[in-house]
């Protein structure tokens, strides 16, 4: 059975708030719209001519200082990051949101403001399955700054984040999976934090017109200046989570992986955005078909089937491309969602089993051993496997190069083959194979 696919959704309709932005200090309306499938979250910036939108992409990221800033052309908005978080988690994949100045109100500085309008607009599902990324292979960035992110495969998306200040002051952590339920209860709630060393040069620049005890928490020396107390013992690791989430929504995709943070800030978390994006769009190129040669130089399926006594399910060659020498070939095979092993590996999360892998592997060889025999008579048996290692996931859609060499043959009796499979230029699997023959 395969899992129900997660559908998109959007706002069921449009709803409002007004308040302060924090850097220009003036008062702000931000209205959230319904919007249609695969629309993504865009801005709208209601008090230019022409209501301009930019995309909440990371292409448009346009500067991370303690805040993140996005813009297309000259047009820019600015501190998108807490409104993005609350859309993401609670779930919204398409809305317009309209503002009638270059930032939307900061409120008290956390989410709670952007969730509770979420919450007013409502939440509706939409016709069209959800886009994820799915992490393959554990990916990491890192600042000079000592901030860092390790990006794990996990078939949730979790965060787990350790947060300290200047001489790790207030060092905390926290690891939770993001569920609309959990961000709401756990992070929307968690306030702006600033050590008074890094905001004292803008105060004296009057850089942050709005800004106050209203919406940020100011930490001096071992002092924990607030208009209201901590809402959390916590509560500076979890703003953190809250900015990971809102940066990383200008992927433009839900992200099945474990988020592992240090220290991180808006520009190592837009790092990641950006190498999320380019595996994105490298894996999408796997599509891109290749010329794959049939005739003279391999054998077309209907020679493979003459070769193989192998049928359905358990045919793991769709063609040999080619025979480089009598002992060296590759084959192919194409990985499609139709696999019948992918209803219970898994449900809902396709991965194909590496031992299926090696099969294709000892299928290659296989018709390497019946070319050099040059009789069907006798039959290659498969008997060990050794080093077999299994590199990277092999997933619906990809293309299986699998590579095999005869490596060694004993007496007439046993052969040796070094194969390993290939997918988007990087290797999956490997292994040893060894046969032995014996008369039909
Ligand atoms: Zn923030």
């Amino acid at each position: 059975m395969a899992a129900t696919p997660e559908l998109q959704q959007t706002v069921g309709k449009t709803a409002s708030f007004s308040g302060t932005a924090l850097h220009i200090g003036e008062k702000v309306t931000l209205k959230l719209h319904p919007a249609p499938v695969d629309h993504g979250i865009k801005f709208r910036r209601k008090d230019l001519q022409d209501e301009p939108t930019i995309d909440a992409r990371i292409e448009n990221l346009k500067t991370v200082e303690r805040a993140t800033t996005i813009g297309e052309g000259s047009v820019r908005v600015h501190t998108v990051e807490h409104v993005l978080a609350a859309l993401s988690a609670m779930g919204v994949d398409n809305a317009i949101v309209e503002m009638d100045a270059n930032e939307p109100p900061i409120g008290d500085g956390s989410a709670q403001a952007y969730v509770d309008l979420i919450k007013k607009a409502g939440v509706i599902a939409q016709e069209e399955p959800r886009k994820f990324f799915n992490v393959r292979d554990t990916m990491h960035v890192e600042s000079k700054t000592g901030a860092l992110i390790v990006l794990l495969p996990d078939d949730k998306f979790r965060i787990s984040c350790t947060q300290a200040g200047p001489n790790n002051r207030f060092a905390q952590f926290l690891s939770m999976e993001v569920t609309p339920a959990g961000f709401e209860r756990e992070i929307a709630p968690a306030r702006t934090f600033v050590f008074y060393e890094d905001v004292k040069p803008l105060m004296d620049k009057n850089l942050i017109k709005g800004g106050s005890l209203e919406n940020a928490i100011v930490v001096r020396g071992d002092a924990v200046l607030s208009k209201e107390p901590l809402r959390f013992a916590d509560e500076f690791v979890r703003h953190k989570i809250l900015d990971i989430i809102g940066d990383l929504a200008l992927v433009g995709r839900r992200i099945r992986g474990h988020v592992v943070a240090v220290k991180p800030g808006h520009a190592v978390n837009a790092d990641l955005a950006r190498a999320i994006t380019r595996e994105q769009s490298r894996r999408s190129a796997v599509a891109t078909p290749r010329t794959v040669p049939s005739g003279d130089g391999g054998l077309d399926i209907d020679q493979v089937m003459q070769i193989l006594p192998h049928r359905f399910p358990f045919l793991m060659v769709d063609r040999i491309i080619s025979f480089e020498t009598e002992t060296k070939c590759v084959g192919v095979k194409t990985v499609t969602i139709n696999e019948p092993f992918f209803q219970g590996h898994f449900p809902g999360h396709p991965v194909m089993p590496g031992v299926m892998q090696v099969e294709a592997m000892a299928q290659v060889a296989s018709i390497l051993l019946f070319k050099l025999a040059k009789t069907t008579s006798r039959i290659g048996y498969f008997m060990s496997a050794d080093e077999v290692k299994f590199r990277k996931p092999v997933l619906p859609g990809d293309t299986i190069f699998v590579h095999a060499e005869l490596t060694k043959s004993r007496g007439e009796r046993l052969a040796k083959a070094k194969c390993h499979c290939v997918v988007n230029d990087a290797i999956v699997s490997e292994a040893e194979l060894m046969f032995t023959f014996l008369d039909k």
